[in-house]
């Protein structure tokens, strides 16, 4: 591999020799006596050995959020709002360093993290800045005649958010910004693999003026710091993204304490490709859409449904262009596609390859380890003529693969595209305009792209439907799970007998 350049490196290790929990606008170390280290999964080499949060960690976190929530909550949206505009001027002079940071813990090419990872949460800063200003509800009337109605949008406490590894930065700012942007306190937990930018971006709201106490992040193990904040009777709502397994699990803990949830889970999302679709757009879009972040991207494009007139043509552009791709170091501004996060995601990726192929699947390109790369990479894989119930199309692989597979009706091509447990994201590729209405209609997902796959914007709602969970990120929409309705009715009249009255006193 070339030697590493661009990049404005710092030293990992000594930004974190305090430790890897910010609890209280503070940088300490954990204390379960357990440590994790942060690999670079480009190289196998170790990044940061530190002590994992432990069970009273998580109570202290929850402490100071709880502290910190009767300040920050009865600040007006404009203090707030101040807050989260200054939050972003110290992100953005941080951005070498948070990119930096992003591509050392996950592989990803600095490309993908100066001009993506980075950006995205600067912009989605910036946006709930705004939006802290806009809570919206219904005009206050006077429905009954003797009262005016009204409702109040409140925080509701302290929330307990649990991030994954795959977007580590903006996971933290999704799960951030719009709980603080309404009032709320937050303890955040990253995935144990990839802490470093959740706590960059926890520290940087401090440096911002953000009370301390309002976002804490807690560096622990899911089964045990993960369980107790999502069950702790201090947080009030429980976000949480990460796989459709864990998201059960986490489900069950917040339903016993009766808690608020919010759930983004796994996607599988289809890719459908009409015949008088612009073929070269298609085979572009199903490129850079199954392979962005190595294919580690709950909306990633894994399944593409081409109808058969341009099924074979596509399946051959995509295995061109896909054998094109360059693999290498992610700090090279010339690397296209980085390592999977880990060995083991790597392996797992491949034992998914194998068994299609001893299924009778066709490897069109790709399916094997990369020869020459330390790291824990794969190749970008193409697979035909996989069937519709088999495991490489209907689970989350979560890696560089894609599956083609073709269609005859349009009938058939959407009720394939639906046919699986996830309803995330999916897209529809045609010049028919008609057939854009019908699919944006009839395919069951949070999102729906039209000649397109990929983009997300601030202003505009993420979250799935099916197995792929319920809530929204990003975008005003989002806080409706960060906020509660209260109505308020009061009585304009000064009656003291009130026509209502009748019901008990027969006046
Ligand atoms: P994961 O489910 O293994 O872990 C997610 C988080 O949950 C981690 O922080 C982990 O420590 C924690 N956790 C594990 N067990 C727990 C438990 N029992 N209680 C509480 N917390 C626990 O997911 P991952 O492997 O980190 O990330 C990949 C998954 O995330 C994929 O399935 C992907 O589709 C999903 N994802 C979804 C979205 C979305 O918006 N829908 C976005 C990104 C990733």
């Amino acid at each position: 591999m070339a030697p590493r350049p661009a990049a404005p490196a710092f030293d990992v290790a000594a930004r974190f020799a305090a430790g890897a929990q910010y609890i209280g606008g503070r940088l300490r170390a954990g204390g379960s006596g357990r440590f994790q280290t942060v690999v670079d999964p480009a190289t196998g080499a170790d990044v940061l050995r530190y002590e994992l949060a432990s069970t009273a960690d998580v109570d202290e976190a929850v402490a100071a959020a709880a502290a910190a929530y009767p300040g920050w909550s009865a600040a007006t949206p404009g203090e707030r709002s101040d807050a989260l505009h200054r939050f972003a001027a110290v992100l953005a002079a941080q951005a070498g360093d948070l990119a930096y940071a992003e591509s050392l813990q996950c592989g990803k090419p600095i490309r993908l993290t100066t001009e993506f990872d980075v950006p995205g949460t600067i912009d989605n800063t910036a946006f709930f800045a705004g939006a802290a200003r806009h809570l919206q509800g219904q005009a206050a009337a006077e429905y009954s005649g003797d009262h005016t109605s009204y409702v109040r949008r409140e925080p509701l406490g302290v929330i307990g958010s649990i991030a994954p590894w795959n977007y580590p930065l903006q996971m933290a700012a999704w799960k951030v910004l719009p709980a603080i942007a309404a009032g709320n306190t937050i303890v955040l937990k990253p995935s144990e693999l990839t802490p470093l930018t959740a706590l960059m971006f926890a520290r940087a709201a401090t440096e911002a003026g953000i009370p301390d106490g309002v976002v804490n992040v807690v560096s622990g193990a899911g089964r045990d710091a993960g369980e107790h904040l999502v069950g702790h009777p201090g947080v009030v709502m429980t976000s949480f993204t990460g796989s459709t397994a864990v998201g059960r699990r986490v489900a069950e803990v917040a339903t016993a304490g009766v808690k608020r949830l919010h759930l983004e889970l796994g996607g599988k999302a289809p890719f459908v490709v009409f015949d008088d679709a612009d073929l070269q757009a298609a085979v572009h879009g199903a490129v850079a859409a199954s392979l962005i972040n190595t294919g580690q991207d709950c909306t990633a494009a894994t399944r593409a449904y081409v109808q058969r007139p341009l099924h074979d043509a596509f399946v051959a552009g995509v295995a061109e262009l896909m054998a094109a791709v360059r693999l290498g170091d992610p700090m090279d501004p010339a690397t296209d596609l980085g390592p999977l996060i880990s060995y083991a995601q790597r392996d797992r990726v491949a034992a998914f390859v194998e068994r299609a192929r001893e299924s009778g699947a066709r490897i069109v390109t790709g399916g094997r380890i990369p020869e020459g790369l330390k790291g824990a990479y794969y190749e970008p894989t193409l697979i035909a003529d996989a069937a519709q119930d088999s495991e490489v199309v209907q689970s989350e692989i979560f890696g560089p693969v894609l599956a083609v597979l073709p269609f005859d009706t349009d009938d058939e091509g959407l009720a394939l595209a639906n046919d699986t447990p996830y309803g995330l994201a999916a897209s529809a590729w045609t010049r028919d305009v008609y057939r854009a209405g019908r699919a944006t209609r009839e395919l069951r997902a949070g999102c729906v792209w039209v000649n397109d796959h990929i983009p997300i914007i601030s202003e505009m709602p993420h979250g799935g439907s099916k197995a792929s969970g319920y809530g929204k990120d990003m975008s005003v929409y989002s806080f409706e799970e960060y906020t509660q309705i209260k109505h308020v009715m009061q009585d304009t009249s000064g009656a003291v007998h009130k026509p209502w009255h009748r019901t008990i006193f027969a006046l």
